[in-house]
């Protein structure tokens, strides 16, 4: 059986009881990240890990004082995907990335669809994720809305992704990096001048932050600061 558990992006008092008990109780954690999955493990409960390969070890198996973790990352998924579900027809593993809910926007669904190929359950853990959260403290209309992932890094993918959402008069929800924020504003800024922009920066950490204002006064608002840093996700409504 395949768990998709979701976990803290920031505050790790995020976590669900369902979440802990899950990672408690399965016979093995798909990280994509080990240094994560280790630092969350050992808040969860002083856990120590282990990393191993694919293939369970006998020494492995009925393990309780150490929680084993596969690495299952853009590197090697291609590689593993196919031995991974066919241990998952035989053993409970938990998916986490290396924030909020798996399969968004990182390597976990291509996990989710070999599993569904090979009918071996999956079941959701559902809790953080940063699009969701970033959309519910915005203010922008909620009813409809677009999630985009990552952009394309084009000026021509950017304005077509985006006239997509405003032609379906939803909000629009990205992700983007701090280096890559300026640039992206400056196109928005001219494709669609009048639209209101919601940046989400840090959400449920200390430095959590939301900008909100046309595209040019979001711009502005980031270039007073004296670096731009930190996890961003970026929502924009055309009405
Ligand atoms: N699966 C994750 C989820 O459910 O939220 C998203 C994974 S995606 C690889 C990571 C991107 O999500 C970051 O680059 C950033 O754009 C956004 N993100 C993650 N944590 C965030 C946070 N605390 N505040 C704002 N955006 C965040």
């Amino acid at each position: 059986m395949l768990y998709i558990v979701a976990t803290p992006i920031g505050n790790m008092g995020d976590i669900t009881l369902r979440a802990i008990e899950t990672l408690k109780r399965c016979d093995f954690v798909i990280a994509e990240n080990p240094g994560y999955s280790r630092r969350l493990l050992q808040y969860i409960d002083g856990l120590s890990v282990r990393t191993a390969s694919v293939i369970a070890s006998n020494d492995s198996v009925g393990m309780t004082a150490k929680k084993e973790v596969v690495q299952f990352a853009e590197h090697n998924e291609q590689q593993i995907v196919k031995e991974l579900a066919r241990r998952l027809s035989k053993q409970d593993g938990a998916l986490i990335t290396d924030a909020g809910t798996p399969g968004i926007s990182d390597p976990g669904f291509r996990l989710v669809r070999e599993c569904v190929k090979e009918n071996v359950q999956v079941i959701p853990f559902p809790g953080p994720n940063a699009a969701i959260a970033a959309l519910s403290a915005s203010g922008l209309p909620t009813d409809k809305f677009l999630f985009l992932g990552f952009l394309q890094k084009t000026v021509s993918k950017t304005v077509e992704a985006l006239q997509f959402a405003a032609n379906a008069e939803a909000t629009a929800i990205f992700y983007e990096s701090p280096e890559r924020i300026l640039k992206t504003l400056s196109y928005i800024s001219n494709a669609f001048p009048s639209s209101q922009v919601v940046i989400a920066r840090e959400l449920t950490k200390m430095h959590e932050e939301f900008i909100r204002g046309t595209p040019t006064q979001v711009s502005d608002a980031l270039k007073d600061k004296p670096s731009i840093k930190g996890e961003f996700t970026v929502m924009i409504s055309f009405k």
